[in-house]
């Protein structure tokens, strides 16, 4: 990591899913930068306490809290556990996220509604309880020049359609517009909204995508890059956006995807 590990001192974050794939990776360098963490996690809580320990270890500040982000109560409680203990927070990582894949005419209504509840009405219950906290709290210029700074894990599938997996894209499709409508309200109060849309990070949620030679060289062709990412690519991404480096940035979406939205196969196809 080449950044200054008083970036974020003084920060709180909370990241949604960070017991695993890329949500660990962010609170490690969020970390690193010298934030406190909150690691939520929906059931694994050795990997998450792992997590809190790999920090701790680094002489940095971190706990765990089980919430389901998709239950209003539970994330509410969360956010009060965490006001609780660390006073406020400054930077929401909305990353927790599922793939419940079927063909189109055989999804399940209920596979539909797991998908949207997580990856996109758990975004927004997220960002509202932490915006009502930034506006409640205001800018403390000494900690950062933004009220609060929110970035929503989206996906490259918010702009690549992807049969066989309809409501993955329509809740990255909609995880876009909710970021920069809430963008646009909130600007004026200071706080920042922005999304990292990643491309192929090898990472649980896509295993079977990567773990095999066979797997890896159909996926790479997708890659103008030629090589799978890794969780530090986004790491480093999102330290960005939570930092005052990118503190004229909001409503945006950062694509860290080695060029997959870059139409690969017109390279040599035109
Ligand atoms: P992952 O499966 O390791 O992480 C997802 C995390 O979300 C897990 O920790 C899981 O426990 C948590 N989670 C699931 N449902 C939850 C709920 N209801 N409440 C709280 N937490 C819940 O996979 P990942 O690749 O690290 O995915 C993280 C995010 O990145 C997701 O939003 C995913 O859509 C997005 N993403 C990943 C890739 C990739 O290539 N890996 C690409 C684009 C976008």
């Amino acid at each position: 990591m080449s950044y200054s590990s008083t970036l974020l001192a003084g920060q709180k974050a909370l990241v949604t899913g960070g017991s695993s794939g890329i949500g660990a990776g962010i609170a490690l360098h969020l970390a690193a930068c010298g934030a406190a963490v909150v690691v939520n996690y929906l059931s694994d809580a050795d990997a998450a306490h792992q997590i809190v320990a790999q920090i701790e270890a680094a002489h940095g500040e971190a706990f765990a809290i089980q919430a389901n982000v998709g239950r209003e109560e539970e994330v509410q409680a969360m956010f009060g556990q965490m006001c609780d203990r660390f006073g406020t927070i400054d930077i929401l990582v909305n990353n927790s996220g599922i793939q419940k894949d079927a063909a189109f005419v055989e999804m399940s209504l209920d596979d539909w509604n797991k998908v949207i509840e997580t990856n996109l009405t758990g975004q927004f219950l997220c960002a509202r309880e932490a915006a009502k906290e930034f506006l409640r709290r205001g800018v403390q210029p000494d900690i950062s020049s933004a009220a609060g700074k929110i970035i929503c894990m989206s996906s490259v599938h918010q702009v690549i359609p992807w049969a066989g997996h309809v409501n993955y894209a329509a809740s990255k499709g909609g995880v876009d517009l909710l970021m920069r409508t809430i963008a646009q309200e909130l600007a004026p109060h200071k706080i920042r909204i922005n999304s990292i849309a990643p491309g192929a990070i090898a990472t649980p949620i896509n295993q079977s995508a990567w773990d095999s030679p066979a797997a890896a060289a159909k996926l790479l062709q997708l890659i103008p890059a030629k090589r799978i990412g890794n969780v530090d690519d986004i790491g480093r991404a999102a330290v960005w956006l939570a930092s005052d480096d990118s503190d004229y940035v909001t409503g945006t979406t950062l694509f860290v995807d080695g060029g997959m939205t870059l139409y690969p196969a017109f390279a040599e196809n035109g």
